[in-house]
């Protein structure tokens, strides 16, 4: 079982798992611990995270971003609607009324639906989860802005199943940093006394989360949220692509809303240049070189005039803190702490705003991006029976009050309840009691249209089946049956749609996965390309002859104009080929070069160690005792053979000294080894063989000890010079002693 949290952000996501050690924010492929959710389309495949981004000026209308606001959106809906003009990619109305993407993808116009969008940013982070633990991973908890309705998060769950997950729970972004900052502090107030209260801001990219957390050891409730899903990072580039377009329409009468590629690149710079504003308050430069028409544009803001310019939106920021503060009837002197997370909560404008209606400093205990994939990680592990973490307790909040409407034949029309107020605790389920004769409905939606951040209030509508009449008199006994329910969740994919789409995203996914193993099998032959041409001129050059390297040096270039010409765009097998092609004519000359510089080092090898056993045999003959125990016979023929292996390396030294290099070698590395191993399996049970050991005559003892058979002194010790290279001889298992020989 996985133990993954996903922080699927509006801008960008963090993954986080949970190991032995701890919990671990992960990185992608590129090394990066933040993916940017992005999706881009192309002719042969999609690219995710990263790989999209750099794809967002060059392929701009197939480049998907921002997209995580459509979830459980009619297309109808005026925020996608207005949302629709700002975007350089095209939207449509599924079949269903909800929200659709429309692109190029395999040459083909398709509409995906934003299930299947955010499926494919799931897939990307699922894989970098996977590459971490080196394991499949498919339980996991996502995070959702707390101000998310149900429609909202259902259509984040139908996005995990699409990506092959399990998503335990979705967690509120603000839940997720509170049990990231809770779990781990060990100070807080025991269970039957005040609670720390500690307010919690994130500041996204796409909106502003406010929550007031209660503290005790062991548990965490959530008291009051407040959000404005209009404060976000984006809000404020909004503004200022908005005043640069004005400004480059006098400045070069230059219409850059009409031109998607332009807005995108003056979007990225937009946001740099708000990056930047929040460490310098001097003027910083804006500049875009060909940005349309061939001009250069260039402006400059600081951070003064950009404050003026947002005073709108900064002003809102004091709203969802007063908020917080009614709803939870707090005094700023009860909050322990005001804790600020998301990426704009670095903007000084907006930190000073906070500070200022508390009239404290804000703290930065977290890590102000990974804090929210870190708390929903540790859900996970809480949820997972495979993990074991400290007892931690979770209460949430309903952020919206919730009603169930019905049709009463007692009341003649409809009934209504609220079943549950706003800040009512969640997770929670409550017994309501119909009295009934037959299947009945029951309508969930929130009450407060007011509140919501969309206009659709509706939940989703219950039947509940198989109701009958029951027996006469029902005070003698209650009887407990499981009634079936059908549930019609508002936007929720049918089971049909769901599983088809869970189809077709295996089939992208395979997709992927070829054209990137046809891109790697045509990056191999550029590759090959380019160092060839190299080396055919270093390194190699003298391992081949001229007529050869002229032949070979046209066929690379040849080869690297086809790449660019017919061979851009050809099935995997041709590029393999054309691969192996080339090597038939590069791999001799690899391997003469490879064979020259690797000969001397075997010659010597070899040399060393006829040297080892001559020295023996030249020792046994001068009557030398420490070998006077080896066979004479033996020594005679161990002898012949030193003496052979002399002469074959003498004569194939001489002979490869006179080969030409362009030519095949004389003889070759594996030969010599070969003949090393041969060398040393005739000799080495010879001239290795022990000496017996000599009990030394009782009276020779001294008080010292033994005189003789002092190891390492009478016996030859083990000589790592008498080895073979290469074989596994050279290191014998049983240790038995060899000559010690120099
Ligand atoms: P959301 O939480 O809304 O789904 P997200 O999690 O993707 O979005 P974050 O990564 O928390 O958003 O924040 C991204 C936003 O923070 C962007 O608008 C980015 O420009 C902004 N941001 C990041 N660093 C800075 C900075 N130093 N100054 C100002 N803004 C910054
Ligand atoms: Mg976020």
């Amino acid at each position: 079982m996985s133990v993954v949290g996903f922080d699927l952000g509006f801008q960008s996501c963090y993954v986080a798992v949970a190991r032995a050690g701890g919990i671990e924010t992960v990185a992608n492929e590129y090394s990066d611990r933040c993916t940017p959710s992005f999706v881009s389309y192309g002719p042969r495949n999609r690219s995710i995270g990263a790989a999209a981004k750099s794809q967002v000026v060059s392929n701009c209308q197939n480049t998907v971003q921002g997209f995580k606001q459509f979830h459980g959106r009619a297309f109808s809906d005026p925020y996608v609607q207005a949302a629709k003009s700002n975007l350089v990619y095209d939207l449509a109305q599924l079949p269903s009324g909800s929200t659709g993407i429309k692109v190029m993808y395999m040459e083909e116009e398709r509409v995906f639906s934003i299930e299947q969008v955010t499926g494919m940013l799931l897939t990307k982070l699922k894989e970098t989860a996977e590459s971490a633990m080196k394991k499949p991973v498919v339980d996991c908890v996502i995070s959702v802005p707390s101000y998310f309705t149900d429609p909202e998060r259902r259509s984040v769950m139908d996005a995990a199943q699409i990506a092959g997950l399990n998503c335990l729970r979705l967690m509120n972004d603000s839940t997720a940093v509170t049990l990231a900052y809770g779990i781990y502090k060990q100070d807080l107030p025991a269970p039957e006394e005040k609670p720390r209260i500690v307010l919690f801001v994130d500041v996204g990219h796409s909106g502003y989360q406010v929550s007031v957390c209660a503290f005790n050891k062991g548990k965490l409730k959530i008291l009051a949220t407040a959000f404005d899903p209009e404060l976000g990072g984006k809000n404020f580039d909004n503004i200022l692509v908005n005043h640069f377009c004005e400004e480059f329409g006098k400045k070069y009468k230059l219409d850059v809303k009409t031109k998607p590629r332009a807005l995108v690149r003056l979007y990225q710079e937009c946001e740099k240049l708000k990056r930047l504003m929040s460490a310098n308050s001097s003027d910083l430069p804006l500049n875009i070189e060909c940005f349309m028409n061939d001009i250069d544009v260039s402006g400059k803001l600081n951070r003064g005039q950009f404050e003026e310019m947002c005073a709108g939106l900064l002003a809102k920021v004091e709203g969802p803190l007063r908020s917080v503060m009614e709803q939870t009837k707090l005094k700023k002197e009860d909050i322990y702490a005001v804790e600020i997370v998301g990426g704009a909560s670095r903007m000084p404008a907006i930190k000073e705003r906070i500070g200022k209606f508390f009239g404290k400093e804000l703290s930065t205990t977290l890590n102000a991006d990974e804090a929210v994939a870190r708390g929903c990680a540790l859900q996970c592990a809480i949820l997972s029976p495979a993990f074991k973490v400290r007892e931690f307790s979770i209460t949430d909040v309903v952020p919206y009050s919730i009603s169930l409407k019905w049709n009463s034949a007692a009341e003649e029309g409809l009934s209504d309840c609220e079943v549950f107020p706003k800040n009512h605790a969640a997770p929670f389920s409550k017994v309501l009691t119909f009295f009934r004769k037959e299947p009945f409905t029951l309508e969930g939606y929130y009450n407060n249209k007011k509140e919501l951040p969309c206009p659709n209030s509706a939940i989703g509508q219950f039947l509940v089946k198989n109701v009958v009449p029951q027996a006469k008199k029902p005070k003698v006994k209650t009887k407990t049956v499981e009634l079936p329910i059908e549930n019609k969740l508002h936007w929720q994919l049918p089971n049909d749609v769901l599983n088809l789409c869970v189809e077709n995203e295996g089939k992208m996914i395979m997709q992927d996965k070829l054209e990137k193993e046809r891109n790697d099998a045509k990056n191999y032959v550029e590759e090959y390309v380019y160092e060839m041409r190299d080396k055919l001129h270093g390194i190699l050059e003298k391992f081949v002859n001229e007529a050869d390297r002229d032949t070979f040096s046209l066929k690379l270039e040849d080869t690297e104009t086809w790449l660019y010409e017919d061979g851009e765009d050809q099935q995997k097998q041709v590029y393999i080929d054309k691969l192996g092609d080339l090597k038939q004519m590069g791999q001799p000359i690899c391997e003469r070069y490879m064979e020259a510089n690797e000969r001397p080092k075997a010659f010597e090898e070899l040399g060393r160690q006829i040297q080892v056993y001559m020295k023996i045999v030249e020792a046994y003959k001068a009557k030398d005792e420490l070998y006077d125990h080896l066979d004479e016979l033996e020594v005679t023929r161990v002898d012949k053979q030193v003496k052979d292996a002399m002469v074959w390396m003498s004569s194939k030294m001489n002979q490869q000294n006179n080969q030409d290099l362009t030519l095949d070698p004389v003889v070759n590395i594996g030969e010599i080894h070969a003949k090393i191993k041969e060398l040393y399996s005739a000799c080495n049970p010879v001239l290795s063989k022990p000496k017996p050991k000599v009990e030394p005559p009782k009276e020779e003892k001294t008080e010292n000890g033994p005189v003789n058979g002092q190891e390492g002194t009478e016996e030859p010790c083990n000589s790592d010079k008498a080895k073979p290279a290469g074989t596994e001889e050279g290191t014998p298992e049983k240790k038995q002693p060899e000559m010690d020989i120099e």
